[in-house]
């Protein structure tokens, strides 16, 4: 943590910097002088060379860092990326107020690749109470405008998330919704710094307000669908890996002072004058010097290094005993539990009693795998079955976080509550909706109807998810539902057309089917497979593939999010054809290439018909936020779509990592030359068409060995594009470390495939 600038434009009166036991800033300089920021990059690159760090995390702190300016922080950056960027990877972050923030620095901190940090205590109330200017005026507005530019598209990927220090007079519901509108990434919630010689407030008779308070924020959290992370719960869950503030894992951060000074952390500076403080600095001293100081080591040693309190306690390995600061007591120094200690106890107890849904079995092992293990294993050209249950798992996350973005544009709150009841009552039956391909896009229009191509009515989707869930899991239920062009739909059961419904009608979930009523419009639909469908009933349509069931989408209105006509719904025998073909495809893509059948099975969901075009008779598409589903045109020959299945699923899969993992530098102008397409391609681009055509490189080897042939003249044209492809990538030096981490053992997964090929 480097104290780039000592002092702050506002005047909080929780400030652990100027406000409490420690006033060693005032004999700081105000900046960090510029021969000190390159005395201290140079002991943090010596650090990373020496002990050979895979990556060094730096954090600008102050006071306030945007009192630099433009200008004195792009000097600090520079210095800071020249001397560490060639010994380890620098993850550059940033702890701000927010007020100075504006366009110029967010498009430095992009620039630099700087994650910031935003202090914010929620709604106006919460957040006037403390973080105030000098003269006392509010803060609100100005760190509320610094939050929507960090969430401008452009500046998107410096929002690090914001930090909120708790009051628990503030109300937690408005604390919360205040924090989830400015839609963060994540959101650290601090206890208000205290000690056993200045414990924290406790209005009331309540032993444990901290942990109502929270546990309050907890359960909406919960019944929201953990719609952003929350840094405390998540560490506090069993297994959750601790932070500073919990759990027994060493301490890892350093301070860098103003001055130079080598300090510990600073939530120190709340017990006594001086306490932070180890006598090194920066100019003679390295960083391995300074984590030998008696008072950093001793918290380097987990439960050891606990009071005897601390060590037989039940929750030991989840609390830690707390901040290290929350510990002291004048005597006893640091060897107490911390003065949250019952807080804390009650705060674990309440999280253990409401926990989320349980996660897919796939959860456990994302915890424990690290990027490396699951872009190695994709790029195999595959990628294994828990990998796709993995990317399968982390779509259905996101497409939550967009539900529950989506609630608060109802007008009304009864299908969000008939979900959450859902969610409890019969999960399979939620799970099975929500992992519907075209949710996803349904949600995003509804977020931001410029976001996709086509042209749709604006409708909440929500009700008629919470019904087609309830109808699934044949529990009764009522709703308002949304029509759009006399039809509802109900994703994964089928559409209703019925010409005089308005703008939208009650549907009544009753045993074997639903009852819809709209004015004199009233309609009942009984969902019985073996019965002919009542007029006006569109039953979706599936054929069976080696991993159960393929639906032929063909009725969804949010199909057309692949920017290409597609059909409108099939007549029966032309749906039983594509059916035919596609599930013969499925078992050629077993037959030539079993490793990507398998990568099929685990995730490949729906396909759409495309509208048939003369021009381009043989067309194939995916769309970013429809995972689970690929569009091809009808084509009658199982051969030829085997290899388009291939070729859209490998898209689907990469979107789905880039979901998760920067692979590409963001804002580039880059342009690459690739030899499948005239005109130069974006990075991103040429990694999706890379990976396309390694698996269909792999496929046409595969048909080679029985049909020298035309089959070794397709596979020898796919393999020289992906391998100039995946060089060309390299050359560009536009990937990110994972993305040369993936390409490169990509290039590897292609000379193994041509030694295997000989
Ligand atoms: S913004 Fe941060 S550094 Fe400035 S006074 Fe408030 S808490 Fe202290
Ligand atoms: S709950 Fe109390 S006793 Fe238990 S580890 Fe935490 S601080 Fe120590």
């Amino acid at each position: 943590m480097l104290k780039v600038h000592s002092r702050c434009d506002l005047s909080c009166d929780h400030c652990y910097v100027y406000q409490h036991a420690d006033q060693t800033w005032r004999g700081r300089p105000v900046r960090m002088p510029p021969a000190t920021v390159r005395a201290a990059a140079r002991r943090i690159a010596e650090h990373a060379r020496e002990h050979k760090l895979p990556v060094v995390h730096v954090v600008l702190h102050g006071g306030e860092p945007l009192l630099l300016g433009a200008a004195g922080l792009r000097e600090v950056l520079a210095e800071l990326r020249t001397a560490i960027t060639p010994w380890t990877r620098l993850d550059l972050r940033m702890q701000t107020n927010g007020v100075l923030l504006d366009e110029e620095l967010c498009r430095l901190f992009v620039e630099y690749d700087v994650k910031v940090g935003v202090s914010f205590d929620g709604d106006r109330v919460a957040n006037d109470r403390h973080r105030v200017f000098a003269h006392g005026g509010s803060s609100h507005e100005h760190v509320r405008r610094a939050l929507a530019l960090l969430r401008r598209p452009e500046h998107r990927a410096s929002y690090a998330g914001i930090l909120c220090t708790i009051d628990v007079r503030n109300d937690p519901d408005r604390v919360y919704e205040a924090l989830l509108a400015e839609d963060p990434p994540r959101v650290d919630l601090l206890l208000p710094h205290a000690t056993w010689d200045h414990p924290p407030q406790r209005p009331g008779p309540d032993p444990t307000p901290y942990a109502d308070w929270l546990g309050r924020i907890h359960r909406r959290w919960v019944d929201d669908g953990r719609p952003m992370s929350i840094r405390m719960f998540e560490a506090l869950h069993p297994g959750g890996g601790g932070t500073e503030a919990f759990g027994l894992a060493p301490a890892d951060v350093l301070v860098i002072e103003a001055d130079g000074s080598w300090e510990q952390v600073d939530s120190l500076k709340t017990a006594y004058h001086g306490a932070a403080g180890t006598g090194f600095d920066v100019f003679e001293h390295s960083v391995d010097e300074a984590a030998r100081h008696p008072a950093v080591a001793v918290r380097q040693d987990g439960a050891d290094g606990l009071c005897a309190t601390c060590r037989a306690c039940p929750v030991l390995d989840r609390c830690g005993g707390g901040l290290y600061a929350h510990r002291w007591r004048t005597g006893s120094g640091f060897d107490n539990p911390s003065v949250y200690c019952a807080d804390l106890l009650r705060l674990i107890e309440t999280v253990d009693a409401y926990p989320p849904p349980a996660p897919p079995a796939s959860a456990e092992w994302s915890a424990t795998s690290p990027v490396e293990e699951v872009l190695d294993d994709l790029a195999t050209g595959h990628g294994s079955p828990s990998t796709l249950t993995l990317l399968a798992a982390t779509q259905l996350s996101i497409t939550r976080a967009l539900l529950a973005s989506c609630r608060d544009r109802s007008g009304t709150t009864a299908a969000w509550e008939l979900l959450v009841h859902l969610d409890r009552a019969a999960p399979e039956a939620v799970r099975a909706v929500l992992e519907h391909p075209f949710v996803r896009p349904g949600l995003v229009h509804r977020l931001d109807p410029w976001a996709l191509p086509g042209v749709r009515a604006a409708v909440d989707p929500l009700p008629a998810l919470a019904i087609a869930a309830a109808l699934r899991a044949g529990i009764p239920a009522v709703l308002r539902v949304p029509v759009r062009a006399d039809a509802i739909t109900l994703p994964t059961l089928g559409s209703l057309v019925l010409p005089g419904l308005g703008e939208s009608a009650e549907v009544t979930v009753r045993p074997g089917g639903f009852q819809v009523r709209a004015g004199s419009v009233e309609r009942t639909v009984l969902l019985d497979p073996l019965a002919p469908p009542p007029a006006g009933w569109l039953p979706t349509r599936d054929v069976p593939v080696p991993a159960g069931r393929l639906l032929v989408e063909d009725g969804d209105p949010y199909r057309d999010c692949y920017g290409q006509p597609v059909t409108s719904r099939l007549d029966g025998p032309a749906a039983r054809a594509l059916g035919r073909t596609l599930a013969e495809a499925w078992r050629v893509v077993h037959r030539d290439v079993p490793a990507h059948a398998a990568a099929l099975d685990g995730g490949l969901r729906a396909v759409v018909p495309l509208a048939p075009d003369p021009a381009r008779p043989l067309r194939s598409a995916t769309a970013r936020h429809a995972f689970g589903a690929v569009a091809v045109t009808p084509h009658p020959d199982p051969e030829t779509v085997a290899v388009l299945l291939v070729h859209e699923w490998q898209h689907a899969k990469l979107g789905a990592v880039l979901d998760l993992y920067d692979l590409v530098e963001p804002n580039q102008g880059t342009r690459i030359r690739v030899p499948w397409r005239p005109d130069p391609r974006p990075p991103e681009g040429v990694l999706q068409g890379v990976y396309a055509h390694l698996a269909v490189t792999q496929v046409w080897q595969s048909r080679a060995a029985t049909d020298p042939g035309d089959a070794s003249a397709h596979a020898a044209r796919y393999l020289a594009w992906t391998r100039d492809g995946a060089d060309a990538l390299l050359a560009s030096r536009s990937l990110t470390e994972a993305g040369e981490r993936f390409v490169g053992q990509l290039r590897h997964a292609l000379e193994e495939t041509r030694v295997g090929s000989r």
